[in-house]
Order: C-alpha cells, then sequence, then structure tokens
C-alpha cells in the first residue's frame, strides 16, 4: 500500500518488499486491467514497463482463491490459455517501475492492487495477506494497527477494493462472507 513511507522504507532495508518477486513466480503476479495500464502508459508514454501472461491453471487456481464464490466471473475474465497483462519484471524480479527510492508511479495513478496491498477485502470482510516479507505484517499484532501504519482504514480499504473491481467489470462487492481471515 505504501502510503506510510517510513515503514515501507524500512522493509526494504530488510526484505525484498511487496515490488519484487521470486523469479519463475511471474504467472502469479497480479493481473493488469486495461485501465490501470492506460492510466500509467497515460503518465509515462513509451516507456513499457507491462508483459503479457497467459492464463494458466496454476494463475487461476491463486486468482480464484481470492475472489471466493466467483469462479464463474473469474473464469471469464480470464478464459485458459488466452492472456493477460501484468507488471514486468527484471531478471531478479523487481518491477520495472521500482527504482531507487520506491515506486516511480504516483500513488493515486498505481495499480489498484499496489495500492491495497497488504490488505483484501472480500465481500464487506477486511484482512492482510499473511505475507512474511511484509514488515508491517510482522510488526503489526492485529488489523487496526496495520491501519495505523498505513494510514488507512476499513471503509477506504473497501473502496479501494470496489474500485480494483469496478476496473475488472465486477460489481463493486462480491456479497460473499472470506473463506478464512488472517486476524
Ligand atoms: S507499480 Fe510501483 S507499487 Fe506496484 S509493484 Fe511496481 S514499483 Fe511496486
Ligand atoms: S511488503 Fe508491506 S511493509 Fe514492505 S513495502 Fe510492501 S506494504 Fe510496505
Amino acid at each position: 500500500m505504501t502510503s506510510d513511507p517510513s515503514i515501507c522504507k524500512r522493509c526494504a532495508l530488510e526484505n525484498p518488499t511487496c515490488c519484487r518477486l521470486e523469479p519463475g513466480q511471474e504467472e502469479f503476479c497480479f493481473p493488469l486491467s486495461e485501465m490501470e495500464k492506460n492510466r500509467i502508459q497515460d503518465y509515462q508514454p513509451n516507456e513499457g514497463g507491462f508483459a503479457v501472461q497467459e492464463n494458466t491453471e496454476g494463475f487461476l487456481h491463486h486468482i480464484l482463491r481470492l475472489f471466493p464464490g466467483e469462479e464463474e466471473r473469474v473464469r471469464k475474465l480470464f478464459p485458459r490459455r488466452k492472456f493477460h497483462f501484468r507488471l514486468a519484471v527484471d531478471s531478479k524480479g523487481a518491477c520495472r517501475f521500482l527504482g531507487a527510492a520506491g515506486c516511480r508511479i504516483p500513488q493515486e495513478l498505481r495499480p489498484y492492487y499496489c495500492r491495497l496491498f497488504p490488505f483484501w477485502v472480500v465481500g464487506r470482510s477486511v484482512s492482510a495477506f499473511d505475507a512474511a516479507s511484509c514488515l508491517a505484517r510482522r510488526e503489526a499484532v492485529h488489523l487496526l494497527r496495520m491501519f495505523e501504519a498505513f494510514n488507512t482504514n476499513a471503509a477506504q480499504v473497501r473502496d479501494l477494493m470496489g474500485r480494483l473491481r469496478l476496473a475488472w467489470g465486477l460489481p463493486p462487492s462480491s456479497g460473499m462472507k472470506p473463506v478464512k481471515r488472517s486476524f
């Protein structure tokens, strides 16, 4: 989410952060909607920074876990063997938009998933990913402390999730209960 520079800066000193992935894990990178991609391209035309990724079964399995109870919608959005866009990474797994001082894209233009992380929403329930490499997740004892660390709250996180869903043409809320809460 990176709205608190201090925690994310401290994280960057110890961890790969959420802007890097393990090389070979690109398939599981969260997809980028056309709208989010266009918004970044309008800001940084001709820079690139995007990759085309096949809708593999592994990718679908990963995404379906994030949208429980919405299998039909998700499979319609990502038909097997078709393709979607994602952020491109370098040979070490770093996002191409990651600079020496963090993300080079202004906060309000970043992909919704980047702005949401480490939070996620299913129905009305907000949770946090159990990401060991996220310093905020490791330091906070409960969700409220994590909200404080990022200067946010459940309503703002839900609003962002609604925007992410709308960017994919999904209704702003799934209306489903979460399968598993992290807190
Ligand atoms: S777009 Fe920015 S916030 Fe998102 S992964 Fe890349 S560097 Fe990180
Ligand atoms: S992993 Fe967590 S603490 Fe680290 S940069 Fe990302 S949101 Fe910030």
